[in-house]
């Protein structure tokens, strides 16, 4: 394999983190090319000095000098501003793109990554809830691979692997459940902040691990799935699989399943999405059958989890839908991580907003920037920033 070139959008988070892992163990396979970072300047300073990039970006400007000043003895070239992460993306320097912005900010920059014909790993899911038909239609003009980091989805496309011409039956997702699985809406009606952000099985950015306490992470997940694997709502099945053992499963039309397994390690899908083809070797922990012997399935409850169901909901309606649904879900979070609302209140903001926007059927992209921008204001009214 030649040495891979990777820009990572979102370099400081922690699917970010990790990608620089993979990169620190494999020197001979993948090479830094372009790092980003929202406003955590401390981290990405200490990132470019280990890793050398052709360039940086800090999106915050009140960051910018002390950046700029910490690499001044450098090569680097350093950018700020929301703009520049589309200026880094137009470089021809680089080969793939580790889409690890978390939310709707990481959509612009694949796009233009895209547009680019560069290579994705795609780990910014929003990306797709948002715009899935534009980016998955973008991706084949170009001849773009979008391979995919979440974990399901690597799941999904490792079991496909070799499968080309076969039909999917369906597909189903596992899901671990998230800290307050089987608990009922009058204990999630206190819950707070600090206990939400207590995952079982990952630890993660605030965002998502939110997400999966809420089972809104799964919604998201059904409609990034039926956009990459090309799939009918109702081919998208959810399973609450409490030990994240099973990281998905493919139906085939014969009825056979496959399974992808293994410990939960977000270093697996993502090494495995910067190396495709190609599986490399390390030294990550085994999943051994002795000690973790039983594999448990049950049915999410979608009554207590509203959630989930608001998003199958938004995934059987399609159009802007999901794209609203993301942004209200996006200003519902970041009101509960403040305190200013609580956990059941992030599902009525998402309801109200969804009833609130006008539907739009087949959006263009503008139309899909418009929806977010609507719905993100009229969730804000509501949260009272
Ligand atoms: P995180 O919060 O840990 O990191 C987010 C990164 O995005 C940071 O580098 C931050 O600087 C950057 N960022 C945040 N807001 C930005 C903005 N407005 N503009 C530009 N950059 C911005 O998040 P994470 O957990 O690493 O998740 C990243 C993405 O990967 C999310 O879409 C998430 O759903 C997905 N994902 C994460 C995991 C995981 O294990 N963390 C698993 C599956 C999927
Ligand atoms: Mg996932």
């Amino acid at each position: 394999m030649n040495l891979k070139r990777i820009a990572i959008f979102g370099s400081t988070g922690s699917i970010g983190t990790q990608a620089l892992d993979v990169i620190r163990a494999n020197p001979d396979l993948f090479e830094v090319e372009i790092l980003t970072a929202h406003t955590n300047d401390e981290l990405l300073i200490q990132q470019a000095l280990e890793f050398k990039p052709n360039a940086v970006v800090i999106v915050d400007e009140k960051k910018y000098e002390k950046v700029k000043q910490a690499l001044s003895s450098t090569l680097i070239k350093v950018f700020t501003g929301e703009q520049s992460l589309e200026e880094v993306a137009d470089f021809e320097t680089y080969d793939m793109m580790l889409a690890g912005i978390v939310g709707f900010a990481g959509l612009k920059p694949t796009l233009r990554a895209i547009k680019n014909k560069k290579a994705i790993a795609l780990a910014n899911k929003e990306t797709l809830v948002v715009a899935g038909d534009i980016i998955m239609q973008k991706a084949v003009e170009n001849r773009v691979p979008i391979i995919p980091v979440d974990s399901e989805h690597s799941a999904i496309f490792q079991c496909l692997v070799g499968e080309a011409k076969n039909r999917i039956e369906k597909i189903i997702l596992t899901a671990s459940g998230g800290p307050f699985r089987g608990k009922k809406p009058n204990f999630l009606l206190n819950v707070k902040r600090d206990h939400a952000l207590q995952h079982p099985n990952w630890s993660m950015g605030a965002k998502i691990t939110i997400d999966s306490a809420t089972l809104m992470n799964k919604g998201l997940e059904m409609i990034e799935a039926k956009w990459l694997f090309n799939l009918k709502p109702e081919q998208v099945q959810v399973v609450i699989h409490p030990q994240s053992i099973i990281h998905s499963m493919v139906q085939f039309e014969d009825g056979s399943i496959k399974a992808q397994m293994g410990l939960p390690d977000m270093k697996l899908p993502i090494q495995y999405a910067m190396a495709f083809p190609q599986r490399i070797h390390n030294n990550f922990p085994r999943y051994d059958f002795k000690k973790v012997n039983t594999l448990s399935f049950e049915e999410p409850d979608l009554k207590t989890f509203r959630n989930l169901a608001i998003a199958i909901d938004a995934l059987n309606k399609g159009g802007n839908l999901p794209c609203v649904m993301n942004a209200a879900n996006e200003i519902a979070v970041w009101g509960f991580l403040r305190n200013r609302i609580g956990f059941l209140d992030m599902t009525d903001l998402i309801e109200k907003t969804m009833n609130h926007v006008p539907f739009i059927e087949k959006p263009t992209l503008d139309e899909y920037l418009e929806s977010d921008a609507e719905a993100r204001n009229y969730a804000a009214s509501m949260v009272h920033l």
